[in-house]
């Protein structure tokens, strides 16, 4: 029940997916859970449903991709609740799926601006507001895709890729203010940026899943709790030792 008591946290991109299961079991485990997307009504309702459960939370509306946005964002957290002890990089886009010969400056800049800069900017503009709390944990949102390539989305596994060594690079810096920097790679998991991206090549929903299903191991692709149960792990302080680290949780795919 308390993994996370009266801990301050910001999630990025927290109306649905996988940032909505985290914004929910956090909240389940005693944070205060700053609410954050471009997906007011969503994030809204969601703060509702965690509030009439008796939990935390309250709904900002952050761009990761706008300095200004983040720095404002962060501060206004900071004056609701005080210092802040965990951040969740989780915000990201797929953005275009053809080969990189075929990809535009603009598309390429689309989601790099999203996943890499979003979250440095959430880093920098976190870091005054986690110094102040004494120790603090960052979880980076990566992927399968920050460790294997794989013949699609380049800027994708691009910006996953990058997203990976931004971590390690961050806690090491930050090691001495005990604050922990790790990054999560989710396998395939069945949210709305999955759906949308078989939606978006022409893939029947069901038949896009089964396939997808067929390349994990475990026989099946994952669900958003899944994968928030490892973030609970790494934004607790079970993991106080835990820095500069990988956690997969994928069904097995980079295990072959
Ligand atoms: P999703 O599309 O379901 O949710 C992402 C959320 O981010 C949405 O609520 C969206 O509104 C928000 N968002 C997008 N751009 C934003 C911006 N500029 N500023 C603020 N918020 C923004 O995605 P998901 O599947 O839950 O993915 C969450 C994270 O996990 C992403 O970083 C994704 O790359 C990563 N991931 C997902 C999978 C998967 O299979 N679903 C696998 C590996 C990694």
């Amino acid at each position: 029940m308390n993994r996370v008591k009266n801990k301050v946290a910001v999630v990025t991109g927290g109306a649905q997916g996988i940032g909505r299961a985290t914004c929910l079991i956090f909240a389940k485990e005693g944070a205060k859970v700053a609410v954050t997307d471009l997906l007011e009504e969503d994030g809204e309702a969601l703060v509702t449903e965690i509030k009439a459960s008796g939990g935390e939370a309250a709904y900002w509306n952050m761009n990761v991709s706008n300095e200004r946005d983040v720095e404002n964002t962060m501060k206004a957290v900071y004056n609701h609740w005080g210092p802040i002890n965990i951040l969740v990089n989780n915000a990201g886009i797929a953005g275009v799926n053809l080969p990189t010969d075929q990809v535009t400056e603009e598309e390429w800049d689309k989601v790099m601006n999203i996943n890499v800069k979003g979250v440095f900017f959430c880093t920098k503009h976190v870091m005054p507001y986690m110094k102040e709390a004494g120790k603090g944990s960052i979880i980076n949102l990566s992927s399968i895709y920050g460790l294997v390539g794989a013949a699609d989305a380049p800027p994708y596994h691009a910006s996953k890729g990058a997203v990976r060594i931004m971590s390690k690079t961050d806690a090491m810096i930050y090691a001495p203010y005990k604050i922990r920097v790790n990054s999560v790679h989710p396998g395939y998991i069945w949210t709305p940026m999955v759906e949308n991206h078989l939606k978006a090549q022409g893939i029947d929903l069901a038949e896009g899943r089964k396939n997808l299903d067929a390349l994990h191991p475990i026989g099946h692709v994952g669900e958003p709790d899944d994968i928030a149960y490892g973030i609970l792990y790494l934004a607790s302080d079970e993991s106080k030792f835990v820095t500069g680290e990988e956690l997969v949780i994928d069904g097995g795919y980079v295990a072959h």
